[in-house]
């Protein structure tokens, strides 16, 4: 079964094909494709690279008006070129997309009707960027296979259990009833490390309290328990929670209705301000990415450190906040690109936490390994570093739901 898998972001497009034979394996395979689009660097441009299992590559720019002419030019390459990797686009038996709000409604994976094209698109009141541009990978992708079943796989489903405590924001309830409560982001991130940390640690995954700390250019965490998400950092948006790359996370509330008392303040300016211009680069003012800040702080630049700082203790405040929603802990797992990259950041993250008999191992810590536990071999919480497979939790939901 060969199942082609579409996750768009607000200036990227990244897609991958599995093909898939009669069981779903273990792990994750590599994709026999994979391609990455990326309009970020030259105005009316975009990058694309792609990359088959056979170890043949495309790197190219092309010119890009819209985002399903660069979609329709990414898919083409799975036929059409050196990189074919099929010979038709009839191949292909399932697509199966990421789609960041799923709202109140869809609190699992569903085929795609019109209806649902209808509600995704209706949520976009909610999530104004990137749901527009998952309804344009579906058509698109309607267009060049037709009448093939396509996936909606959602971000915020994986929360949907949470209990009304810790999704109902103290508002008045006229303001709840129009939709504002949590919902939580990076759900197929934290799906996938829940299952791999069961597998990792082959423990069934209903005897485990788990914290999985997603720790990206976003980041969250989740409390989960019973194999449910009982708790996240993330909320309404993906704006609450945690210090990330270069967004704010929590901040007094009151600060907004400060700025917008300013004279040259407007909502758009404000948007910005906290999803683009704050967290570690707007402390620091060097950059969002980890590396520059580990760099920076070499080189003795005190507002790096202090970005790093403030980065460390909101992580280590909000696990605090998950570990009381689950009222214990056996698993705290690290994953995305600061989260399996960063032996600093694990380190620090966890040596609030001692008194709870968590031990992290250094030396492991320090070795760069993937899918494996850094805990001390007397630790009582065990300490993995999971690489999230967003990709292939989408491919999996896939199979699961045809
Ligand atoms: P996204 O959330 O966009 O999917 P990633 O999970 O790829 O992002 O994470 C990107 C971030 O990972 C970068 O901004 C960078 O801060 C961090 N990162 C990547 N490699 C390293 C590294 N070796 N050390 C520290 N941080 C890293």
């Amino acid at each position: 079964m060969k199942i082609l898998v579409l996750n768009a972001g607000s200036s990227s497009q990244k897609s991958c094909l599995y093909d898939l034979k009669d069981a779903l394996p273990d792990l994750p395979p590599e994709p026999v494709w994979e391609a990455m689009v990326d309009w970020t660097h030259h105005q009316g441009f975009a990058s694309v690279k792609v990359k088959t299992l056979h170890g043949k590559t495309l790197q190219t720019e092309i010119e890009a008006t819209s985002r399903p002419q660069v979609i329709t030019y990414m898919l083409e390459t799975l036929w059409n070129g050196e990189d074919a990797v099929i010979k038709h686009p009839s191949e292909i038996d399932l697509v199966g997309h990421r789609v960041v709000h799923g709202g109140a409604i869809y609190r699992q994976s569903i085929i795609i009707n019109a209806e649902v094209k209808a509600a995704i698109a209706q949520l976009a009141d909610f999530a104004p960027v990137h749901n527009p541009a998952n309804l344009e990978g579906i058509t698109t992708a309607e267009k060049i296979f037709g009448d093939i079943p396509q996936i909606a796989v959602f971000d915020t489903a994986f929360h949907a259990h949470l209990p009304p405590a810790a999704y109902t924001y103290a508002i008045p309830t006229k303001y709840t009833n129009q939709g504002i409560r949590r919902y939580g982001f990076h759900g197929i991130s934290h799906q996938y490390c829940r299952d791999r940390a069961a597998q990792i640690l082959n423990h069934p995954i209903a005897d485990l309290r788990l914290i999985t700390c997603h720790l990206g250019n976003g980041c969250s965490l989740a409390a989960i328990r019973n194999g449910q998400s009982i708790d996240t950092t993330m909320g309404f948006t993906p704006l609450e929670g945690l210090v990330m790359g270069s967004r704010s996370g929590s901040i007094d509330a009151g600060i907004l209705i400060h700025l917008l008392r300013q004279p040259d303040m407007d909502i758009n300016k404000l948007d910005h301000i906290l999803n683009s211009e704050s967290g570690l680069l707007g402390i620091s003012e060097i950059s969002g990415d980890m590396r520059s800040i580990f760099q920076a702080i070499a080189e003795g630049n005190p507002q790096a450190q202090l970005a790093f700082d403030v980065y460390v203790h909101s992580l280590r405040s909000h696990i605090g906040s998950m570990l009381a929603s689950l009222g214990g802990l056996d698993v705290l797992v690290f994953t995305a690109g600061v989260g399996e990259n960063s032996a600093a950041v694990r380190a620090t993250a966890c040596e609030g936490f001692e008194f709870l008999g968590l031990k992290i191992d250094l030396e492991k810590n320090n070795q760069r390994m993937l899918d494996v536990d850094i805990a001390a071999a007397d630790s009582s919480v065990r300490i993995l570093v999971i690489h999230t497979q967003e990709d292939w939790e989408i491919a999996r939901e896939c199979w699961n739901l045809q």
